[in-house]
């Protein structure tokens, strides 16, 4: 734990992951308010009771709990909380925190459905299939919902920013003052697979195109006068456009591998992630699938690739029309 600013303090909390942990701020505003809420496990919790009492607090002296996104490492102590603590999320939290179900069987149909289409071997199904014992990591619901351009009273000088990408919930907290961002995980030091598979949204037909959106958000990002980022996750960055700049460098480079592929012949998009993410795809199958289809994204929206739907199984082949890197 440390104080980054005055009145913003990082709180550094445990994470059974390869990432290890997750970073959660408390900022001393007009109200006591945290910044996300870290994994659903007693040791967090007891970490984050611990850290907060040698600031000086008691964790019920929180009043607000926003959340960047709906992702488990973001939302997990949520129901350790008591009931008038007030959560703030983007409204696409709805179906993610207050609607799981509903959103866990559309998301198994949607998997169900482009398993085949992918080529998908049986054998990933089940990493893919959200289970049916499995709940969202909170069940408190999102009781303020937050959009673009807002300006939180508790949180005076920071302005919410929208920012999907990494997912469709995400947002960022924007201090123009001092060029400050409360980045969630829009970026993280060393990190260059950032976004997860969403299936569309209820009541929508079309999946959101994450990679597409990540990268409107990083261009937004790069132009905004940013000083530092507070991310979820590893220190604080302060190279932003350097990052930003090898996020951009490491997706050209995926998608000239895939130019290279269907160069020698046309590829199922798992066989695409299987060549482009050796060594990952068999342990984190899901994350690998995800990001290939973010390349897959561009690669169509830039019309180098067209993808063929009539048989069972769809199959990626370069545009008959050529278009240049
Ligand atoms: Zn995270």
């Amino acid at each position: 734990m440390n104080e980054l600013f005055n009145g913003i303090h990082k709180i550094v909390l445990p994470f059974q992951s390869p990432l290890n942990h997750v970073n959660v701020y408390l900022i001393e505003g007009e109200e006591l308010t945290l910044i996300d809420a870290g994994v659903n496990s007693s040791q967090a919790w007891s970490e984050l009771e611990f850290q907060i009492n040698s600031l000086g607090y008691k964790v019920t002296d929180i009043k607000n709990i926003v959340i960047t996104h709906h992702h488990p490492d973001h939302i997990g102590l949520l129901d350790y909380f008591s009931h008038d603590v007030k959560v703030f999320g983007h409204s696409y939290n709805e179906s993610w925190i207050n609607d799981y179900k509903n959103l866990q069987m559309h998301f198994n149909k949607f998997i169900n459905h482009h398993i085949k289409a992918y080529g998908i071997p049986d054998g990933f199904k089940k990493t893919l299939i959200k289970k049916e014992t499995e709940g969202v990591a909170s069940t408190k619901k999102i009781t303020n919902f937050l959009t673009e351009g807002q300006v939180l009273p508790f949180l005076p000088g920071f302005k919410v920013l929208e920012t999907p990408g990494h997912c469709s919930t995400h947002i960022c907290l924007y201090r123009k003052t001092d060029g400050l961002l409360i980045g969630g995980d829009l970026l993280i030091n060393n990190i260059f697979l950032n976004t997860f598979m969403e299936p569309p949204m209820i009541g929508s037909n079309e999946r959101p195109k994450l990679l597409l959106e990540y990268n409107k958000s990083l261009l937004r990002i790069k132009n905004l006068d940013i000083n530092l980022i507070y991310p979820g996750h590893g220190e604080e960055i302060k190279e932003i456009d350097l990052l930003i700049d090898l996020q951009f460098k490491k997706q050209q480079k995926r998608k000239k591998r895939v130019m290279r592929l269907l160069r020698e012949k046309p590829h199922t998009i798992y066989e695409l992630c299987t060549k482009l993410f050796v060594g990952l795809y068999e342990i984190q199958f899901a994350l690998a699938l995800s990001e290939t289809i973010g390349i897959i994204d561009l690669l169509k929206e830039e019309k180098h690739i067209v993808i063929n739907k009539t048989d069972e199984v769809w199959v990626c082949n370069l545009n008959p029309v050529p278009a240049y890197f």
